[in-house]
């Protein structure tokens, strides 16, 4: 029997976390934590038996509490409570699934309480990595990735010697706007930028899909979890999303995962590393599939991309200022308070903008991402 604990058990991830759970039998939910969706956390509270669940708004919290009182479940809130679900004492691996920079906290509480993490939320990684990957070797704690690229570059990279990678080729699907230029984006709607042709992930992953800030986060991610430079990530579009990612070695050979596009496959390597259990789904047909193909990325139209590689450039406070600009400028598209390519232009003006730190403690991460949210509202929402 495993123990784990799911942060955002109730989002893209973190369900298909608890299907992967379900389907294998053996392992146990120690605590689970979301935003405020608590009809779906006490389904999941009766059907796991966690001890410990969050519920990030308070008066929420108060409401499932009361709800499941006829449980033996501790429901706790907030930061506090968001950390207390990270360093549950049982739990051997902790999923982290939310989304946005408040993984930042519970991540790092994890690792220092001796828990390996499976890793989805990739902002902590991009803000913080520089604290998070030292703190996880100084304490033996693995990093699994969950990022369904970084989960086949992990897995490219078995019995491999790291030092002999050359450079690892980041695939992408290009997402819903391929191939159309700056001027073809201006009057994107939320219901277009949400349609994503391959993958069914939540909001602002999708968005970010869109507009390829999820790439460019996905450069910074690979250079944390991988220990190389920025320049030896090397994007590469692959719209039917089969091959997950490579490595290219010192020696030219290349080598890469492929499969169908299902994040249950990356959650259940991660959860059973190195074992490989038994996935029910569809299998890639060789006979039926006619052509895999390949594009360079236009990084003139999806500005977010270049914009993502110079902060990963930059590193110290950059990257937080990229992501903290891109969660806020996200949030607004999806009010219907700015339009798509003001996204890109909103994360370029708050790179200009913000002081640069160089490495940040988390305290510093945070107040960048104040300061990138005030200085967005000054300009933007005055
Ligand atoms: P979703 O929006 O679907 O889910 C987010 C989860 O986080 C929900 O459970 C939500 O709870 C919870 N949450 C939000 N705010 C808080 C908070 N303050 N405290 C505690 N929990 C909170 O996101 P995804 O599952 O799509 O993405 C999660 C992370 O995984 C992101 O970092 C994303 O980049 C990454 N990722 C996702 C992939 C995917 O296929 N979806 C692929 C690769 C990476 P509630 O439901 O109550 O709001
Ligand atoms: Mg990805």
């Amino acid at each position: 029997m495993k123990n784990i604990s799911v942060l955002g058990s109730t989002g893209s991830i973190g369900t298909q976390t608890l299907d992967v759970v379900r389907a294998n039998g053996d392992i146990h939910i120690c605590a689970l934590a979301a935003g405020s969706n608590i009809k779906l956390l006490e389904q999941q509270i009766r059907e796991f038996h966690p001890s410990v669940v969050c519920v990030w708004k308070e008066e929420k919290a108060k409401e499932l509490a009361s709800n499941v009182a006829d449980c033996s479940v501790r429901i706790v809130s907030g930061m506090e409570g968001l950390i207390e679900a990270a360093t549950v004492e049982q739990a051997e691996i902790v999923v982290t699934a939310v989304v946005g920079m408040i993984g930042i906290r519970p991540t790092i509480a994890a690792i220092e309480a001796g828990k390996d993490i499976a890793l989805a939320n990739k902002e902590t990684l991009v803000t913080a990595g520089h604290i998070i990957m030292p703190l996880a070797k100084q304490k033996n704690r693995k990093i699994f990735p969950v990022d369904s690229e970084h989960s086949a570059i992990f897995q490219s990279l078995n019995g491999e010697n790291r030092k002999q990678i050359d450079k690892i080729l980041l695939t992408a699907s290009g997402g819903p706007f391929r191939g159309r230029k700056k001027s073809e984006l201006v009057h994107v709607r939320v219901e277009d930028a949400l349609k994503h042709p391959n993958w069914s992930m939540g909001k602002k992953i999708t968005i970010d899909s869109s507009t390829m800030v999820n790439k460019g986060l996905e450069v910074i991610e690979a250079k944390w979890l991988f220990d190389v430079d920025v320049d030896q990530i090397q994007v590469v579009i692959q719209p039917q999303s089969v091959i997950h990612s490579m490595v290219q070695f010192v020696d030219g050979a290349i080598i890469a995962q492929l499969g169908t596009p299902d994040m249950k496959l990356p959650i259940q390597y991660a959860l059973y590393y190195p074992q490989r259990r038994f996935l029910a789904g569809d299998r890639l047909d060789f006979a039926a599939m006619r052509q895999i193909t390949f594009e360079d990325p236009d990084m003139e139209t999806f500005q977010g991309l270049k914009l993502a590689y110079e902060a990963g450039k930059k590193g110290g406070s950059v990257p937080t200022v990229l992501n903290a600009a891109n969660e806020k400028a996200v949030s607004l598209f999806l009010d219907h308070k700015i339009s798509y390519l003001q996204i890109a232009e909103i994360i370029e003006s708050s790179m200009n903008a913000i002081p640069v730190i160089d490495q940040p403690s988390v305290e510093e991460i945070l107040q960048t991402e104040r300061a990138t949210y005030e200085f967005i509202e000054s300009r933007w929402m005055a």
